[in-house]
């Protein structure tokens, strides 16, 4: 299907975009990869005026690694998450997430920023920055805010984000090499949306117990979220099989997932539990 008609610009400043999406009211989007938009386009289900395409703001597209922890630009891109090496020690939960992210092509031009404004619920870098407590730094006509992940995403498709907010970088906090984690995903096809998926990770204590354990959901859901049963049934505790199913089964008895032609809410539910036995087994392994 042809896309609607809209007005394109693509400003050399971050300023000069914020003040393109004021201007418009509301009528105006961001374009970063397009891989999402386009798609909505196309379906007429947005007809934005003006289209203000991000590409050419410098700064964006960097991923900084430092004892903080790791920042990532709104404009990297999966393939640049997947091809940086520092990224497999700094933070290996990312690529081993990001590599079920989409398809090939997709994989080049879809942006951290277009995913996490975009908000699916099974959408990989969504799950990723709740479950380990990312931050986003937002820039708007009054200025910049920063919002913590799980703070950000208001439903399925839906966050905070103001009408003239960019998202311009999310910050992840240090991950400490020790780290126990482990990602798991069920999708129709590889490459797909996840049906569910499941980010776990914790630290051992001196006794080697689990200790902030942080377990994050996605696709099971209507927004990514952090499962806080499943957490405290592991935390304190030698992960063990014992331990390990009656973290999924806090699991299974939290979630309230959608249904939908793909999955029942059943199916899904009973999938997260599952994929959160695998994730623990392998993280404690
Ligand atoms: C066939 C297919 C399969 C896919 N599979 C997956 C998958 O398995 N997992 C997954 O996570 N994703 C998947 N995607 C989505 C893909 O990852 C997109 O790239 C991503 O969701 C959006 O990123 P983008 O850069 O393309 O954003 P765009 O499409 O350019 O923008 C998406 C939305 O974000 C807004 N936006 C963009 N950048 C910013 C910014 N910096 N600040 C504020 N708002 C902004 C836009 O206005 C728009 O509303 C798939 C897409 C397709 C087409």
């Amino acid at each position: 299907m042809k896309l609607p008609p809209f007005e394109y610009a693509a400003p050399a400043t971050l300023d000069e975009a914020i003040a393109l999406l004021a201007a418009s009211g509301g009528t105006a989007k961001a374009l970063s990869g397009g891989q999402s938009l386009m798609p909505v386009l196309a379906f007429r289900l947005a007809s934005p005026s003006l289209l203000v395409d991000l590409r050419k703001i410098p700064g964006l597209d960097r991923i900084d690694i430092d004892a903080q922890g790791v920042k990532i630009g709104a404009r990297v891109r999966w393939r640049d998450i997947l091809d940086d090496a520092r990224l497999r020690t700094a933070f290996p939960l990312l690529p081993a997430a990001i590599s079920h992210t989409a398809h090939y092509q997709i994989r080049n031009r879809g942006t951290v920023g277009g995913s996490l404004a975009h908000a699916d619920p099974a959408a990989e870098m969504p799950g990723i920055a709740v479950a380990c407590d990312a931050q986003l730094v937002i820039a708007g006509s009054t200025g910049r805010r920063t919002v913590a992940a799980a703070d950000f995403f208001t439903g399925a498709l839906s966050t905070v984000l103001a009408d003239d907010e960019l998202i311009v970088e999310v910050r992840f906090p240090a991950w400490p090499t020790a780290r126990r984690w482990a990602f798991e995903e069920f999708a129709m096809r590889r490459g797909d949306f996840a049906l569910a998926g499941i980010a776990a990770w914790y630290d051992l204590d001196s006794g080697g117990r689990a200790t902030n354990t942080h377990i994050g959901v996605i696709g099971a859901c209507t927004r990514p979220q952090r499962l806080a049963k499943a957490e405290a049934a592991l935390n304190g505790k030698a992960v063990d099989a014992a331990a390990i199913l009656s973290a999924a089964k806090a699991a299974t008895e939290s979630l309230d997932p959608p249904g939908d032609l793909h999955a029942s809410a059943a199916y899904r539910r009973s999938l997260a539990g599952t994929l959160l036995e695998r994730a623990l087994q392998r993280a404690s392994s």
